[in-house]
Order: structure tokens, then sequence, then C-alpha cells
């Protein structure tokens, strides 16, 4: 390594840093169908495919210990990682867990982690079948990989949209957003006189968003019930604007995306106004809402219609038209992805 030569990985960011280092990798087995880039990798297993995919949560990072239980923590681990099953319009089926700890955490502590983690597994149907376990020098660092399985012809890829397909999602987004604003303040209330006890009354819906997400499993037996496979889709984990330019990209497409249609429940709507936030703002770039983002052909739209799990927020249009987002009043702007990160680093700054 040149000392002379150093990038700051800021300068690149999560995605940027992904791309370098992801950029030459090339294949060697052909039962590697799809490899980076997905929201899991894709094997060949003969009349099936087995998909991949593992995130990472680190304590101070991705959680606060201070208001999330444990209990809650280990659930929500496994269910980010279901999701990413389910957004290639698969089924998980086993996980594994890794995780380390430093002496702060008792053996009771890291089993109330694992009551959340098997709770998961039981409502998801899959198992645990291992993992890791390590000390660590400063706090907790959990990794779950999940495995799921799909049949060929109905694996939906960020790739596969096409021009003129309807853009969906499923329930609606921001909320889990609003949680997280709801208990940081909460925080910091408590951090300056701990005498006051917390008021989160009123607030269970967001604080269950962002607490206790679930994967939409139930939304994948529903496209297999009404007999729709999407085009494409993706998990909206880094929020509507970021993941729609994520499935454009892939898919080498524009969208129009009409703000007025975006899904907002009337507590997210409410409390982003109280926090002097645009709602459509939080819908758009808060993240953590683990709904699905998916695209389907017109002559689909008779099967989801009417359909109150669904919503169908625009279009896709030729890359030339670039991602629009369109206003009640028609103006029109490109749709810039501030996403997750950038919220946590106004948060931080
Ligand atoms: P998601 O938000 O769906 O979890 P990510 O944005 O984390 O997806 O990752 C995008 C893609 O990059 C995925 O296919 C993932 O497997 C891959 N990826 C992420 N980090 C790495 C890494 N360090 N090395 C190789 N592949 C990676
Ligand atoms: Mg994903």
């Amino acid at each position: 390594m040149n000392n002379e030569e150093r990038t700051e990985i800021e300068s690149l960011g999560e995605f940027g840093l992904i791309k370098v280092l992801t950029e030459n990798n090339s294949t060697i087995n052909p039962n590697t169908i799809k490899a980076v880039g997905d929201d899991a990798a894709v094997l060949n297993a003969g009349d099936h495919v087995k998909l991949v995919s593992t995130d990472l949560l680190i304590e101070g990072v991705h959680f606060d210990l201070s208001y999330v239980p444990l209990k809650h923590l280990g659930y929500k681990a496994v269910v980010v990682n279901l999701s990413d099953i389910y957004a290639m319009n698969g089924f998980p089926k086993q996980i594994t867990v890794s995780i380390a700890m430093s002496n702060r955490f008792s053996v009771e502590a890291v089993e109330e982690i694992y009551k959340g983690i098997y709770l998961a597994c039981e409502n998801y149907k899959v198992d645990l079948i291992g993992g890791d376990t390590s000390a660590s020098k400063h706090g907790l660092i959990i990794s779950v990989t999940a495995i799921g399985e799909a049949k060929k012809e109905k694996i939906a890829y960020r790739s596969g949209a096409k021009e003129n397909d309807l853009i969906v999602v499923s329930g609606d987004l921001g909320g889990a957003y609003m949680g997280l604003q709801l208990l940081e303040r909460e925080k910091s209330i408590f951090i300056e006189n701990p005498a006051i006890q917390p008021d989160l009354d009123g607030n269970d819906y967001l604080l269950e968003r962002q607490l206790k997400p679930e994967a939409r499993k139930d939304i994948i037996e529903l496209l297999e019930v009404l007999d729709v496979i999407p085009s494409s889709m993706i998990d909206i984990s880094d929020g509507l604007a970021s993941e729609t330019i994520h499935l454009c990209d892939q898919s080498n497409v524009g969208a129009s995306i009409y703000d007025e249609k975006i899904p907002i429940d009337p507590m997210t709507y409410q409390r982003a106004l109280d926090f002097n936030m645009d709602p459509n703002v939080v819908a758009l770039n808060g993240g953590e809402d683990y709904e699905l983002l998916f695209t389907i052909r017109q002559s689909d739209y008779d099967k989801i219609k009417g359909n109150p799990n669904f919503t169908v927020i625009g279009h896709i249009q030729s890359k030339e038209n670039g991602i629009q987002l369109i206003a009640k009043n028609g103006t029109q702007h490109e749709l810039s992805a501030q996403g997750w990160d950038a919220f946590l680093k106004s948060k931080k700054s």
C-alpha cells in the first residue's frame, strides 16, 4: 500500500465502497447464478435455487441498548435478514447466528437475545442451524445469515424492471423512522433529567415498527395466491428513495414516482408534523420499514387492484427520463437518496 494514497471511506459511502471491493469479483462455480448485487445471492440447487443473505448489526451503529430490549434485538436481527430472502420472492428456511460480546453482558442477557431469535424462527418457520460465538473488546455484535429457497421461474431480481411496469410498495412507510425519533427524543430527555419517565404513550405502532419489525412473508404468500411474479423486487431497508434508485440502476431504467401516492400511516404523518418534518421526506428517506418495493407488468394490475396491502406509486420509464418525483401540483424533480446513512450522519453531527 502506498502511504501517499489514502481515500477516506466517507468519500465513497457504503455503496461506493461495496462497488470498489466487488467490481472485479468473478465467480468460478457454475452453480453461482447471482453473486453480489441483489438482496440475496442465488445458487443453483437442481430443481430450485438457494438464496443466501447476511447482515451485521453493531452496537452503537445499528442499535442502542439504552432503549432496545434484548429480546427485540434478537428478533429484529433475524427478521431483517429474512426480509432480504422474501425480497427475492423466496422463502427463508434456515439461519446461522454469530455473536460477539464484551464482559458487560451476562449469560442471562445473551439468553434474552436468543429468546427473540427463537421467537422469530418460530414465527417465520426457519431453523437455527449454527453460528459462531466470540468475546469482543467493546459492545455487542450480531451477524445473521439467512438461507432460503425459491422456484427458479419465480425469482425476482432487482434488475428485471421494464419500461411501463407499475411500481408497487407493500404496507406504509416512514413509521420505523418516526419510532426512532421518539425513542431518541425520550433518551435525550432522560439523559438531561433522569427523574423524568419516558412518555411514549399512544405511539405503539411507531415503536413497534422500529423495535419489532416484521418481514413481509405474508406479501410473498399473497403474490403467490394472486399469481403475480414481480418483474423486479427489493426490500426497503434504507428508505424508498435509495431502494428505488438501486432498483432502477440495476434494471437500467428510469421511473416516475408520485409523491401523493406514497403510503403513510396517519400516526407517522402526525408525528412527522410534530417533529417539524415533512411526512413525505420521512417516508422517502427514513429507513428500516422492511416493506417490499417491486414492479409488475401492467397486465397484472387487475390482480392487485384494490388490495389494501399494495399501493401503486408510479411507473417505470426509460433511463433517459431519470428518476422523477412528481408533486401533487405537477412539478417534478430528480429523486436523490439521502438514505439512512445521511440521516445517521446528520444526527451525529
Ligand atoms: P441489503 O441492503 O439488501 O442488505 P446491501 O446494501 O447490504 O444489501 O448489499 C448490497 C450487495 O452487496 C449485496 O448483494 C451484498 O451481498 C453485497 N455486499 C455487501 N457488502 C459486501 C462485502 N463486504 N463483500 C462482498 N459483498 C458485499
Ligand atoms: Mg435488501
